[in-house]
């Protein structure tokens, strides 16, 4: 039983050794995106120094080193997350982008009149809309699987929404704005059982949990590199190859083609034929170098960590009067969201930022559940592992100084 040891993690994080405000950082917005360590940097930095050109054409040694290394991140991502092939991890910009592509592509050739999608009412904005578009194009409707107030999908209320006109259920595995750990494999369960194809959103799982795609069964799982300590622009898309097979390409162009005439084109096998123009290949090898990163530490220890800073602040917070918190949900990683009585949480988020902490304010891209709790939205702090306890006491002294600014004066 190994504790972790943050204090030596933090060092591989250049970026959290500065101040804000004359005072040092303290960074608890890691769901919006997590810093980047020395070595996701330095791949970057080595790509642009030493081995820059295009991917899979060129006949020379930069872009045969190029695409080395490029097709060796996809079999890296596809380790980490124990899919059967690389070919089934394709790159797009992000968690958004992959949702667009199958909402388009597999929703566009596979959705008619009357179906139904099912998405939970805590989804973040990038697994609702694409939903709603393509929906709006097919005849058909986007329903919100019911969640309660403490931020937990009702299961019995989902079973009860499916018959064989629900042909896709698309779930967050971890909520950005509750942090709500869902029953995903019971919701893929169920969704296999009405006939469904089901998606599950990953975004917020990356960087808390150990994935594995295959013992979870899902068609579909996608997620974002800046938010598991990669870097912004590159995105994740994995799906099982009979479905990846008979969706039609998203986006036409370089790459994506096998051969192109005015009398017809044939298109790539996968990846390929999904990844259409000059993808950001710096992007995907400092992915590659991220899941080297996240094998080289701990998980079961990070992990541990992690539970044990989410309660120590949840202690904090219930022992601190005029604190509610928002998302109870009996699963949580990651998160802890709040408000403070008499305040807006924009103004709590500002003096926060005055004393040198970082977190996030507003609906976190879910206004739905917002609404529904009848709130405007949270503050929001978000952990990582390499975070520590005595962040989460600067948290909280900066709460009460905040505090006595805004409501006891
Ligand atoms: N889904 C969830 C659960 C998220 O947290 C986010 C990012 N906040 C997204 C989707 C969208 O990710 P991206 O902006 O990287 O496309």
């Amino acid at each position: 039983h190994n504790t972790f040891n943050a204090e030596q993690v933090r060092q591989d994080f250049p970026i959290l050794h500065q101040e804000v405000h004359g005072k040092p950082l303290v960074y608890l917005d890691n769901a919006a995106t997590t810093q980047k360590p020395e070595a996701v940097i330095q791949a970057i930095v080595d790509y642009y120094r030493q081995d820059n050109s295009n991917v899979h054409r060129g006949a020379h040694t930069l872009a045969e080193r190029a695409t080395e290394k490029f097709e060796n991140a996809r079999v890296k991502v596809a380790g980490l997350i124990n899919a059967p092939e690389a070919r089934q991890v394709i790159w797009t910009r992000g968690t958004s982008e992959s949702i667009n592509l199958i909402a388009a592509s597999w929703g566009r050739s596979q959705l008619k009149e009357g179906d139904r999608i099912l998405v939970s009412a805590m989804e973040h904005h990038s697994n609702i809309v694409p939903w709603q578009m393509i929906a709006a194009q097919m005849g058909a409707t986007v329903e919100p699987i019911p969640v309660d107030n403490t931020g937990s999908i009702d299961l019995a209320a989902f079973e009860a929404m499916l018959d064989d006109s629900v042909r896709m259920v698309a779930c967050g595995h971890v909520s950005n704005a509750l942090g709500s750990v869902n029953p995903v494999e019971q919701i893929i369960r169920l969704a296999h059982a009405a006939g469904a194809v089901c998606l599950i959103d990953g975004a917020q799982a990356m960087s808390h949990l150990q994935v594995d795609v295959q013992a979870l069964d899902c068609d579909f799982y996608v997620f974002s590199a800046h938010k598991m300590f990669g870097p912004t622009g590159v995105g994740v898309l994995y799906g099982k190859v009979e479905l990846l097979e008979t969706m039609p390409p998203y986006q036409g162009g370089g790459e994506m083609i096998e051969t192109v005439s005015f009398a017809g084109t044939t298109y790539n096998q996968l990846p390929y034929k999904f990844e259409a123009g000059t993808p950001d290949i710096a992007g995907v090898i400092a992915l590659g170098a991220a899941v080297d990163y996240l094998q080289s530490i701990d998980r079961d220890a990070a992990e541990r960590h992690e539970r044990d800073l989410l309660e120590y602040a949840e202690a904090k917070a219930r022992a601190m009067p005029g604190i509610t918190l928002v998302g109870t949900a009996a699963e949580r990683t990651g998160v802890l969201s709040f408000l403070m009585d008499g305040t807006h949480p924009h103004d709590v988020g500002m003096l926060l930022d005055q004393q040198g902490v970082a977190v996030r304010t507003g609906n976190h891209c879910a206004q739905p559940i917002m609404d529904q709790l009848g709130i405007p939205g949270t503050v929001r702090a978000s952990f990582c592992f390499y975070n520590t306890r005595a962040d989460i006491d600067r948290l909280f002294e900066a709460l009460a100084k905040a505090k006595q600014f805004l409501v006891e004066e």
